[in-house]
């Protein structure tokens, strides 16, 4: 009876669960994390990841929280708790975390309203916590919260290179510890990329960078300096900024976990690795 219950019920389970997991995106996390070892932190960071749109609402926002959590699971390399509240950053709730993620929420500043909450989230990080914001992250700041564009080294001024094109990238810094997941010094991706406003080579060093020469788009930089992935401070804080994240397939893309993975540890002191700026690299024109 119990076997045949279950029976009449297993085509609307295995409905609900793809209902749940549409493109079998768990699936694919898994599967790109399939070789990723247990990194064994001394004492495991806990990070709250907060994932609320403000403005454009990615439809990766999902995927972003699956493949985060289970690189948590997968790796014991950091814990998560999950957000999507902007009363969970007062001084008290974010004393037991060790940093911060932003998962594509757009437009912050229409969430973080009072100067209250703004100065709770900078302080976090300026005190010597860390900050790991994917692509609609950047997306936020000026002219409202100049502070918040400061903290994340750049805000998004539109994206030239659409999220259905493939792009060339240059990896600036091949030796740096982020950035061992790419196994050559140029490697072309499908995403959506900005160019930005409010940004300075000179506050941050740029880890990965599109070549807007050889994407054939100029974009508005005088110099054609697109920064993709970043790392610098704030404070006694680290941040770590990757513009990837705007299509789910960067979720499950092994290379970029690995990156995101090392960036989210380099943010929270688990990792060491330079942040002084590096010089904007010599590009060959094409057009
Ligand atoms: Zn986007």
């Amino acid at each position: 009876m119990i076997i045949r219950l279950f029976a009449s019920l297993l085509p609307f389970l295995l409905f609900s669960l793809a209902l749940a997991d549409p493109d079998d995106e768990l699936q694919k996390i898994e599967t790109a994390l399939s070789e990723f070892g247990v990194v064994n932190a001394p004492k495991v960071p806990k990070i709250l990841v907060y994932s609320k749109s403000s403005g454009f609402a990615h439809k990766s926002i999902p995927t972003g929280v699956k493949a985060l959590r289970a690189m948590a699971e997968k790796t014991k390399a950091f814990e998560t708790e999950f957000s999507s509240s902007v009363e969970d950053f007062t001084s008290a709730k974010l004393r037991k975390f060790d940093g911060i993620i932003f998962n594509n929420t757009t437009r912050v500043e229409k969430a973080f309203i009072t100067n209250e909450q703004r100065k709770e989230l900078l302080n976090f990080i300026r005190q010597g916590k860390g900050f790991a914001g994917f692509h609609g992250a950047s997306d936020a700041g000026m002219p409202k919260w100049p502070e918040y564009t400061k903290m994340i080294g750049g805000c998004f001024d539109g994206h030239p290179w659409n999220a259905g094109g493939t792009w060339p990238f240059t990896v600036e810094d091949p030796a740096h510890p982020l950035c061992q997941s790419f196994s050559s010094s140029t490697f072309s991706f499908s995403d959506e990329i900005y160019q930005y406003k409010g940004y300075n080579r000179s506050d941050l060093r740029v880890l990965i960078s599109l070549d807007s020469n050889r994407s054939g788009i100029a974009g508005k930089s005088q110099t054609r300096d697109y920064p993709v992935s970043w790392v610098k401070t704030f404070g006694k804080g680290r941040v770590f900024y990757s513009n990837f994240g705007h299509n789910k397939a960067s979720w499950w893309t092994p290379f970029l976990l690995e990156h995101f993975l090392a960036g989210i540890r380099w943010s929270v002191g688990e990792l060491d690795g330079p942040m002084e700026s590096l010089p904007l690299p010599a590009q060959v024109k094409t057009k």
